[in-house]
């Protein structure tokens, strides 16, 4: 049997990918090796609509924030599973300039509608040093590796799932489509996070990963809050915390360190005033990219061949909402949005292949 696509990867991204197409009725494999570390397994699953030191609004979060809470909601209807939830996430304020300067942003039609309340200092206090007050703002927190296993479940029956590694040597392509081993596709889709730096097809893609290293904590609290100041603080829905993260473009491997876990306690030693036990440390390698931006489209000179990737350290917030351009894109012809479209980066391939010595 010939299916539509082949899609490299159960991440976030080739799990909300495949959702997408088997949604529209599409004949999916997925090829996937299950790596206890990648970087979709030890994410935090933190949707915050700012970003950065100065928590500046994220990029498309008045577009993105919306549609994923939209779409995590069906999703967990769709499986009958728990692993979205709403979640105040609170900012104690460094200075009083800060906090004017919150004040200001607060009257920012674009700023309004993702900040709760702004408060003088005293009402975190139990938890976390606040001496100026702080911001409540509205965000999300995804279960990532209970959506994962539940992804993994639903694809079980409304897909070919493959476990196993992705051999890409044993890939041919022509014009009807792809095929590889025993399995033939129209489309073969590489949603395989920051080893497509490895792929003979797209490692000329602008890809920076960037490792990010994680810790578990056991806390004698039931806070429901996100703490989210140098570090975040995320309870989870069993009573443990995760706390994080670090930020290494240099040792891309997926050992945590004692060094990620001294920059990372150092700075929730700042933040809270409760006592705490590390009962786990992971380390993960995110898919980031040069223009931080997500590397969406079809590759230069294979036309049913395409990348979905580039999620960088927001998979959980751009992932639905890029998938359903993408899926629209390959099936209805429309347009992906420039910032995003791998088509700004052919000259790369272009020159990575035909490069020509004088
Ligand atoms: C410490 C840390 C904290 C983070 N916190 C957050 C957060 O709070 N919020 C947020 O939005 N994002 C967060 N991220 C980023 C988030 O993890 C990524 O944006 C997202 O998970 C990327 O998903 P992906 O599917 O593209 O890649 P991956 O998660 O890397 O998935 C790629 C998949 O492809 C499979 N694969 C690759 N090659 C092959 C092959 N040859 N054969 C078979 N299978 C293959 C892998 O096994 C894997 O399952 C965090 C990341 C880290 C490391």
């Amino acid at each position: 049997m010939k299916h539509d696509y082949l899609i490299i990867g159960q991440g976030l991204a080739g799990s909300i990918l495949a959702y997408q197409l088997v949604k529209r009725g599409k004949s999916v494999v997925i090829i996937d090796e299950r790596n206890p570390t990648s970087s979709s397994r030890v994410a935090a699953g933190l949707a915050n609509p700012f970003t950065g030191p100065k928590m500046v609004k994220s990029w498309k979060a008045e577009e993105l924030f919306p549609f994923l809470k939209q779409f995590y909601c069906e999703l967990e209807t769709e499986t009958n599973a728990h692993f979205f939830s709403e979640r105040t996430i609170f900012r104690p304020f460094g200075s009083i300039a800060e906090l004017n300067d919150w004040d200001g942003r607060s009257t920012q039609p674009n700023y309004k509608k993702f900040i709760n309340i702004i408060h003088a200092q005293g009402i975190h206090s139990k938890y976390v040093h606040e001496p100026f007050g702080g911001v409540e703002i509205s965000g999300y927190v995804l279960n990532v590796p209970v959506f994962l296993d539940t992804m993994y479940l639903f694809f079980q029956t409304k897909c070919t799932f493959v476990e196993g590694r992705f051999d890409e040597s044993l890939l041919t392509i022509n014009d009807q489509g792809i095929s590889y081993k025993n399995i033939e596709a129209r489309k073969i889709i590489y949603c395989s996070g920051h080893q497509i730096q490895q792929s003979a097809y797209f490692g000329w893609t602008p890809l920076a990963p960037v490792k990010g290293e994680i810790l578990h904590l056991k806390m004698k609290t039931d806070f429901q809050t996100i703490y989210n100041h140098s570090c975040f603080i995320i309870p989870n829905d069993d009573g443990m915390f995760k706390a994080g993260s670090t930020y290494d473009r240099m040792d891309l491997t997926d050992r945590p360190t004692e060094k990620g876990k001294n920059e990372i306690t150092k700075k929730l030693d700042a933040l809270l005033k409760m006592e705490y036990t590390i009962v786990n440390h992971e380390a993960g390698i995110r898919p980031g990219t040069v223009p931080r931006r997500p590397l969406i489209g079809a590759h230069p000179a294979h036309g049913n061949m395409y990348i979905f990737n580039g999620m960088g350290t927001k998979g959980v917030s751009l992932a639905p909402f890029f998938s359903n351009q993408f899926v629209k894109n390959l099936e209805e012809g429309n347009n992906l949005d420039q910032e995003v479209d791998i088509k700004k980066y052919y000259s790369l391939y272009f020159k990575s292949h035909f490069s020509f010595k004088h």
